[in-house]
């Protein structure tokens, strides 16, 4: 895990201060690498010094939370496979099979049946070997969400040292929501008691909206967003928990076209190439979605502090095709709004 630059940000006159926590310099691309990193560091300390050499880190995710278990592995000097499903892109393949894994095996046509088969039949092997398999989950973990509050420990201290005010919004999306339980927990620790986390989704992944809808902790029948990293379908105990009892969080769900238009214009205004997990928080920032998904006025005084968790399932091309075949979408409704910023001026639609 490294840290991450808090930076000032001015993509729209909308508001005094937006500041990214640009988490998509972490080591494996995004903010997993905290949780997961803390997750390896805290059960590798279970195990007896004279037996941690037999240890090999196994998980069963095709995304970042794969490439997160990896780096971290290869940091501390110990191995890590990965089983994902077959239909996982070839891109996430490499690029995990390249941050040095061990293995990679494709097996499974749903996760559910990678995951079964990674504990079933490779961690059972592993330990007739001799190995010490330990299993390591997506977000489903104390010690994940302990390492995810890292992140808000390291902005705080960097908000002091810059002199910016304590944020009053953080943008934060929701997979599983162990990002958000870090925050939560990071937010108690550093005693910013006054802030709303504004909890985002993907229409066809917003597990945790369902469940504040329906009132009760909900498992959604099929994951249809395009946003794959937010694609739980059903956030933890823990995160439904918070998002109900706390009185802190603010659900709110944006379209895949919406996400992929935070995507292309982080990348226009900022330089930042981020997937679609990611661009979903920084589309807050276009059109008046910031006041649209908190359902009230923002006053220009305001500290608005947008997690850019980062994520490693994106290329210039996606970029394009999404900007294609979304931007006349989102575009064309933002257009009067956007004088200002470059991303108004660089798009197909846009050109001038
Ligand atoms: C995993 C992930 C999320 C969601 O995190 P959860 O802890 O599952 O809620 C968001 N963005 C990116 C880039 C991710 O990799």
């Amino acid at each position: 895990m490294s840290t991450s630059p808090s930076l000032v940000c001015k993509p729209t006159h909308e508001f005094s201060q937006i500041l990214l926590k640009v988490e998509a310099v972490q080591p494996s691309g995004s903010f997993k690498s905290r949780g997961i990193g803390n997750y390896l560091v805290k059960s590798l300390e279970q195990i007896p010094t004279d037996q941690r050499e037999r240890v090999h880190f196994y998980s069963s995710s095709g995304g970042n939370a794969g490439l997160a278990c990896v780096h971290a592995a290869v940091t501390l000097g110990l191995p890590a496979s990965v089983v994902v499903p077959t239909a996982t892109k070839a891109m996430m393949v490499v690029k995990i099979r390249a941050a040095g894994a061990k293995d990679v095996i494709q097996h499974g046509a749903s996760w559910f049946e990678a995951d079964t088969y990674l504990r079933q039949t490779v961690m059972v092997a592993a330990e007739q070997r001799g190995e010490i398999a330990i299993h390591v989950p997506p977000f489903d973990h104390p010690a994940i969400w302990q390492g995810a509050a890292s992140l808000i420990h390291e902005a705080a201290s960097q908000v002091k040292t810059a002199g910016f005010n304590v944020p009053d919004v953080i943008v934060c999306s929701v997979g599983g929501g162990g990002l958000l339980n870090g925050v939560m927990e990071g937010m108690k620790d550093v005693g910013w008691n006054d802030t709303t986390v504004l909890a985002l989704e993907t229409k066809g992944a917003d597990s945790l909206n369902a469940s504040m809808q329906a009132g009760e902790h909900v498992r959604m029948p099929s994951v249809t967003s395009e946003a794959t990293s937010l694609g739980a379908s059903k956030v933890s105990e823990q995160t439904y928990k918070l998002a109900t009892m706390s009185g802190r969080v603010k659900s709110h769900v944006f379209t895949d076209a919406e996400a992929a238009m935070g995507c292309w214009r982080l990348a226009d205004d900022d330089r930042l190439l981020v997937e679609l997990a990611c661009g979903v928080n920084a589309a807050v920032c276009y059109g008046g979605r910031l006041q649209k998904a908190l359902g009230r006025a923002v006053k220009p005084d305001e500290t608005v502090m947008i997690i850019i968790c980062g994520g490693s399932g994106v290329t210039i091309d996606m970029l394009t095709e999404w900007r294609h075949r979304f931007g006349s979408e989102v575009e064309a409704a933002d257009a009067q709004e956007q004088k200002i910023v470059p991303s108004a001026l660089s798009g197909p639609s846009m050109a001038q």
